[in-house]
């Protein structure tokens, strides 16, 4: 009774959360420019009715009441579910005092105007207040919200509950050496690799084209679902029936867009597999944002990266493209693909690189946040660490600490479920493999359903039933670990670079 009460409310947040998703999607994708102002105002309010409902003594009542009714009931039910995932997320909700809310929601604003400007003027200096201004009041912030060890455990479980701070240490001190000498290698002694095919010119029309054929082939349904472009790509879901993505087209640059489409079908995917009876509950989504990027990562690193993917693609793709690819085979284009190449810019890192630029946010997330470290100090230890782990310097602080979004919306804490992602992604491979040994022929012959099939039945039905730990627990039999993410690495660029 009560729970029935409580899920029409909740229902209620749902609708309007995603009518607030359906405003940022058009956004960043149709919305002119000169529309901003207004959709500023009317994102606002969405945003506030929806957590003064969420956060009203009436929704903790019905829940505590709700509670007291299921007593006892079996705790692997959907409802012993819900009213778990409701009070995690309500118990956090209420945490925050209006005034700190408004205060974190103002400066994010103003923080992320100065952020746009200083970013391409490489002005660092305008930033370092707004910065340090971030700083404290994400300690604030993490003060409310509570921590037994780490400030940083307080973040952290926004993103990846249940996740520690030391648990991420951990995970970076088993990639760090091997993951810095496998770059040292590939850089030093590794055959090198050509990657010029994928910088001919591309017409854009027919690249659009063949990355939805591209994602329509993994399985995205375009019946519940569309691709547009942004500046940044992204994946959005106003329902399991309305999941959309986007890409962005370089003429100059085939592989973006492919692998953009392939990485954000990933993410769409959980999102269509989410079961029909999770709908406008918070049970509806992704366990976390590691295991999100999980999916993404898997599609798009691990199948959208692999030979056999690319011996099935190939003909097409040079059927589609004969001018610039005329030159070219599917091993050739493959290699090119998986071009190892240490750089300043995290977002064009390759597979291997890229979570040493992880790792280096990480560490300076937790110097900036335990007081080790000033902001007016951090674009040196930024570029100290560079030098370190990745043997270069960037050429200025636009290329160096100013080139992430992320600090200029106040989001800290986030960076490591990027590599969690990674992790994890390369763990459930080898556990489907070795589940389905015909996985790699599978996919050599472009059949992608059995993959499908076996995320969905793992992962993706389940939603945010369980926290992120127990899930990939029960998906591959132990908890997540590196080993799995290395040996797939060091055995693929082993063999490309020839080592
Ligand atoms: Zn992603």
């Amino acid at each position: 009774m009560m729970l029935e009460k409580l899920k029409s409310r909740l229902a209620q947040i749902s609708d309007l959360e995603n009518a607030a998703a359906v405003l940022d999607w058009d956004q960043q994708t149709h919305m002119p420019p000169g529309g901003a102002n207004a959709r500023a105002e009317q994102r606002a309010t969405l945003a506030t009715l929806s957590h003064e409902l969420f956060t009203a003594a009436e929704t903790g009542s019905l829940l505590e009441q709700a509670e007291r009714e299921r007593e006892g009931a079996a705790a692997e039910s959907d409802a012993a579910a819900l009213l778990r995932v409701t009070r995690r997320d309500y118990d956090r909700a209420i945490k925050l005092p209006a005034d700190l809310v408004a205060e974190i929601t103002r400066t994010r604003a103003l923080a992320q105007e100065v952020w746009t400007r200083a970013r391409p003027a490489n002005d660092y200096a305008s930033f370092a207040p707004w910065l340090e201004k971030t700083i404290e009041l994400t300690r604030r912030a993490a003060a409310c919200w509570g921590y037994r060890d780490r400030l940083y455990d307080a973040l952290l479980d926004q993103y990846e509950p249940g996740t520690t701070t030391s648990d991420v240490e951990a995970m970076f001190n088993e990639l760090k050496p091997g993951l810095v000498s496998l770059v040292r290698a590939i850089v030093e002694r590794g055959t090198p690799v050509d990657d010029a095919v994928l910088h001919r010119e591309y017409d854009v029309a027919r690249q659009r084209e063949f990355s939805e054929r591209l994602v329509r082939a993994l399985g995205y349904d375009f019946t519940h679902g569309r691709q547009d472009t942004a500046a940044h790509p992204f994946c959005t879901s106003f329902s399991r029936d309305d999941v959309r993505i986007t890409t962005r087209f370089d003429l100059h640059f085939i592989s973006q867009a492919l692998l953009a489409s392939v990485h954000e079908a990933g993410h769409a995917l959980y999102e269509q597999g989410c079961p029909p009876e999770f709908e406008r509950t918070p049970l509806r989504g992704g366990a976390s944002m590691g295991v999100h990027e999980s999916q993404s990562r898997l599609w798009e690193n691990l199948v959208g990266r692999s030979q056999g993917f690319w011996q099935h693609f190939f003909p097409a793709l040079r059927e589609t493209f004969p001018n610039p690819l005329a030159d070219t085979d599917a091993e050739r284009f493959w290699r090119a693909l998986c071009k190892v190449t240490p750089s300043a810019i995290r977002v064009e890192a390759d597979e291997v690189t890229y979570n040493l630029h992880i790792l280096l946010r990480f560490d300076l997330e937790n110097d900036l946040l335990e007081g080790r470290l000033s902001a007016a100090d951090a674009p040196a230890a930024w570029n100290a660490r560079m030098a370190e782990y990745l043997g270069l310097t960037p050429p200025d602080d636009t290329h160096g600490i100013l080139q992430d979004i992320h600090w200029s919306l106040g989001i800290m804490g986030y960076f490591p479920t990027y590599s969690i992602g990674n992790l994890l992604a390369a763990q459930l491979w080898e556990k489907a493999n070795q589940d389905m040994p015909e996985l790699p022929a599978q996919i050599a012959r472009g059949e992608f359903a059995p993959l499908l099939g076996w995320l969905r039945e793992k992962i993706h039905r389940h939603g945010r039933k369980y926290l992120p730990g127990e899930l990939i627990q029960r998906a591959t039999g132990e908890p997540l670990q590196s080993r799995s993410y290395l040996r797939y690495l060091t055995e693929k660029y082993s063999e490309l670079y020839q080592l």
